[in-house]
């Protein structure tokens, strides 16, 4: 295998190109945007989540569903699309809401976080990424005190697997963050990762675009692929001004993120990927001592706080309404509300510079990594609310995997099932 083009230069795609790149393979990356990250992955919450892998379809999901979905104020909304594959995607949710599949999945995909954090830092060691990953660690602040055993006992069960996490009271979480000496709603007590980091995944995407020293087409959008003989040989793209080319290649990833299901569905290869809405804002930091330092979930509002320099990002909500972009300014309001409720007088609010993007969800929250049915065509997507996080791992077990290499960790749960 000598040349790979790998469709989409998300934070997925450009971490497959330098996987490639390091292997000795000649890589093309192209993408509809105009540089790299521009996606799912221009202002994501930032976190390299290493220790939260939890699927989204879990039973206490399930069970908490109803009141959300009928809530306006609630962090999930959901929009009913009259199409077969959403209705699939939903069933399959439900089945995955199981104690079982939940555990199951908490295990493969730890075992592919930690991959990925040593595939980064061994990237950050041999390559000049120039980006900033910072230890910030994680405290995931918990308002609701009866919600205290069920989180001793993930993180009991979660040191089987090598997470180190803590059990903290609400003192014991001011000081870790002491910015948290002023929130106004009370909090119950905390989880304390310390392993955890924080980036930002529009400039790691260009980054590893960047140091994979791939053959860039931007601004072309992939439109279908070429077949003979059972094997993909060609992309059909169209550039922005219009321009019809073929892409030839030995072999092409698909790490189109929220768009690889549309675009391999002429190919009659279903995948089983729903876009899920979330929300950014970014906000620059007034009064430093005031702002978190330590990356912070509150649990309750579904919110992630990350310090980048002199910002802090905000992230959250899931919204199941299609592809749709558009940015609710009522989401955005809740945001700068909880932000300065929970730290007054930390952040400017006058440009919250607020983001929308689509995270490209499975229904049981393991991405698709691996071959496809068709020759030549290899799949690198469905990372869900987990891509910047899960992205060096998989790439580098999507590079072994395309030269026949043995991997050492599981790869079948991430296999497309044909
Ligand atoms: C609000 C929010 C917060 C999040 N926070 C975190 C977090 O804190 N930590 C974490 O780990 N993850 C987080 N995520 C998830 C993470 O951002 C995604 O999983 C990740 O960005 C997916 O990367 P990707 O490369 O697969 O997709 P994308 O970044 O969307 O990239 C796909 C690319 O493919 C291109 N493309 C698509 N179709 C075509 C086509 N036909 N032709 C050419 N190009 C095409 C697109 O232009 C795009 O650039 C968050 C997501 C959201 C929305």
């Amino acid at each position: 295998m000598k040349h790979v083009c790998v469709v989409g230069a998300g934070v997925i795609g450009s971490a497959t190109a330098l996987a490639l790149a390091r292997e000795g393979i000649e890589v093309t990356l192209v993408d509809a945007a105009d540089r790299p990250g521009q996606g799912a992955s221009r202002a994501n919450g930032a976190q390299l989540s290493y220790s939260y892998v939890e699927p989204l379809a879990t039973p206490a999901a399930l069970r908490a569903l109803p009141g959300w979905l009928l809530s306006r104020d609630s962090p999930l909304s959901w929009q009913p699309r009259w199409q077969a594959s959403h209705w699939r995607w939903l069933a399959a949710f439900i089945g995955a809401c199981s104690q079982a599949r939940v555990q199951q999945t908490t295990e493969v995909l730890l075992r592919l976080s930690f991959l990925s954090r040593d595939v980064l830092a061994r990237w950050q060691h041999e390559h000049p990424l120039g980006v900033q990953v910072r230890q910030a660690g994680k405290l995931v602040i918990h308002r609701d005190p009866a919600k205290r055993d069920a989180a001793q006992r993930q993180v009991d069960w979660q040191a089987r697997f090598g997470c180190r996490q803590l059990l903290l009271d609400a003192d014991a979480c001011r000081q870790r963050e002491p910015a948290l000496a002023h929130d106004r709603a009370p909090i119950a007590f905390g989880i304390w990762t310390p392993d955890e980091a924080v980036t930002d995944a529009q400039q790691l995407s260009r980054a590893l675009a960047e140091a994979s020293r791939a053959r860039w087409r931007m601004d072309t959008r992939v439109a279908g692929f070429v077949q003979r003989d059972g094997r993909v040989q060609a992309l059909r793209c169209v550039s922005a001004g219009g321009a019809e080319r073929e892409i030839e290649a030995d072999a092409f990833v698909v790490a189109a993120g929220p768009g690889a299901a549309a675009l391999l569905q002429p190919l009659g290869i279903q995948l089983p990927i729903e876009p899920i809405k979330g929300y950014s804002i970014s906000l620059q930091v007034a009064n430093a001592a005031r702002a978190p330092q330590v990356s912070v979930t509150d649990a309750a509002r579904k919110l992630v706080y990350a310090r980048l320099g002199e910002q802090v990002r905000i992230a959250g909500f899931a919204e199941l309404r299609g592809a749709d972009l558009r940015i609710d300014p009522r989401r955005i309001a809740a945001m700068l509300q909880a932000a300065t409720d929970t730290f007054p007088g930390a952040f400017q609010t006058g440009d919250p510079q607020p983001w929308a993007g689509l995270r490209p969800a499975t229904p049981g929250s393991r991405p698709l990594i691996g071959p496809t049915r068709v020759g030549g065509l290899w799949l690198n997507t469905g990372h869900g609310a987990l891509g910047l996080t899960l992205a060096c791992g998989s790439a580098w077990l999507l590079a072994q995997l395309m030269q026949g290499r043995s991997v050492p960790i599981d790869a079948s749960p991430f296999k497309l099932a044909s």
